[in-house]
């Protein structure tokens, strides 16, 4: 048995003003046959998996190229082309294989395609002809379309957000394509839209349990794999939205019923599956009236995990206002002014302008007398066993009526994921009574154990809580909440 594997995986945000070039991938994430490392990321895990198992159960593995950059704009064409061809020429030179496994996200855009993996896997079908198998492991805040279903044999969502669950759904998808290929099952997918969108942090009710609800549906007889698609509300694509995604061993009428069941049930609970927000200054009340900290604040509209630049500084400029003390905040993407600390001595106070430079969007930026604490070079953070860059980061503090507000500031865009972001550059998390951070929900896994409380503000950033202000041009309406919702509708 021979399996091919690469993986292309961005989440592509239409508003954003960050562009996205080949370049944006070989920063983040580009690994070349051969190169992976011994450890998996977040869309590379089948590739990880699969190699570990080839030794185990002696199947031949080739590895193709992996690229992941952090989530903006819709890549520029002719790169994703190259990328897209890299892979498809790597696995032309492989055949004949039994079988592929893709790492993808699922919300990549180009400029010139809104269905990048529709393509890519489209492609690789016709390269490897009807008979093999293709395997496909997407993020849940994926754009699940027609074709990449009709292309695939068999394709896994990560059920958990945070997606703390990246190796075992990669393990459920290596087994179910090896037992593909090896005649012990037939995979039949039935894909139910729910016409509408929402979020689904699965940390909180209901979606907590509804995780635990696929689970046991999973065990069932000819039951081989439940996901739901949860969308991606920055991606402009008609095929945006929330939608339930059934794999059964040939039994079609099951499959059918089930995403039915669990698409209504999506549907009939529309608006209570996100957590509440509460304004900038509600946040702030809230986390000082508390009993103990520290309070975790997130702010979603400024995540970087979506494509925003995370350099707004609304809810910094309100800290800053109302003098608050014991407070810490980030992260804020500005590589200039991390280049300006890296020049200074830790301790040393000095003015500096920071954040609000991306766009308009990122609100006017702040100058302020700033003491350094703290420097780190090539910083990395974790997000369960993977790895995410930071880069070169700085640690300011900023003194205010009551104490002081440390910030902050990275040269890589990404979003507060592990806590090292804050402690790596001298800002001791445990002695603060407010700590903002600029995620949506990842950081959830490694924040709320340190948190006395999370709460979710609205920070007025780039990315709008509300998906009714996003200036779309192309989802496919009627659509809830733009619309009424219009009645759910099979497209496989
Ligand atoms: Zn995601």
């Amino acid at each position: 048995m021979r399996l091919f594997t690469a993986s292309l995986a961005t989440e592509s945000n239409s508003f954003s003003p960050i562009p996205t070039d080949r370049r944006s991938f070989e920063e983040c994430v580009y690994f070349r046959p051969g190169e992976h490392p011994d450890r998996p990321t977040h869309s590379t895990a089948s590739l990880w998996v699969a190699r570990n198992r080839a030794a185990q159960e002696g199947f031949e593995l080739i590895e193709g190229s992996c690229f992941w950059a952090e989530p903006s704009a819709p890549v520029v064409q002719a790169d994703y082309e190259s990328m897209r061809d890299e892979i498809l020429a790597q696995l032309e030179a492989a055949l004949p294989v039994d079988g592929v496994l893709l790492g993808l996200h699922g919300a990549m855009l180009a400029q010139g395609c809104d269905d990048c993996e529709g393509e890519l896997i489209e492609r690789v079908r016709e390269l490897v002809g009807p008979a093999a198998v293709i395997g496909v492991a997407f993020d849940p805040h994926c754009h699940l379309t027609e074709k990449r279903v009709r292309n695939a044999n068999v394709i896994i969502l990560f059920k958990e957000y945070p997606h703390t669950d990246f190796v075992e759904r990669a393990e459920e998808l290596v087994s179910l394509v090896t037992r593909t290929i090896r005649g012990e099952i037939h995979p039949v997918m039935s894909l139910y839209d729910c016409r509408m969108d929402d979020l689904f942090p699965t940390t909180r009710e209901p979606a907590r349990s509804f995780v635990a609800k696929m689970k046991v549906h999973e065990a069932r007889p000819e039951m081989l794999s439940v996901s739901l698609a949860h969308g991606f509300t920055q991606g402009d694509v008609a095929d945006q939205g929330v939608r339930v995604l059934v794999v059964t061993d040939d039994a079609k009428a099951k499959g059918d019923a089930l995403a039915l069941e669990l698409g209504d049930e999506v549907r009939a609970r529309r608006g209570t599956w996100r957590p509440p927000h509460c304004s900038i200054d509600e946040a702030i009340d809230l986390a000082y009236a508390a009993e103990a900290g520290p309070v975790v604040v997130a702010d979603p509209s400024d995540n970087a995990g979506g494509g925003a630049a995370s350099d707004n500084t609304n809810v910094l400029r309100r800290l800053l206002e109302r003098g608050c003390g014991d407070a810490a905040i980030g992260p804020f993407w500005d590589p200039f002014a991390v280049a300006i600390c890296h020049t200074k001595e830790i301790g040393s106070t000095f003015p500096l302008r920071f954040g609000g430079k991306a766009s308009a969007a990122s609100g006017a930026p702040v100058d302020a007398e700033v003491t350094l604490i703290g420097l780190k070079r090539d910083g990395w953070q974790s997000f369960g066993t993977a790895k995410v860059s930071f880069g070169d980061a700085a640690g300011i503090r900023i003194a205010t009526a009551g104490g002081s507000v440390d910030v902050t500031l990275i040269s890589n865009r990404t979003q507060a994921l592990g806590t090292e972001i804050f402690s790596d550059v001298g800002i001791d998390l445990a002695s603060k009574r407010y700590i903002g951070v600029k995620s949506t929900h990842h950081f959830h896994a490694a924040y709320a154990p340190i948190a006395s409380e999370v709460i979710y503000c609205d920070g007025l950033g780039p990315s709008p809580l509300d998906s009714r202000l996003y200036p779309y041009r192309k989802i496919s309406r009627p659509h809830w909440p733009h619309d009424e919702l219009p009645p759910g509708r099979f497209l496989v």
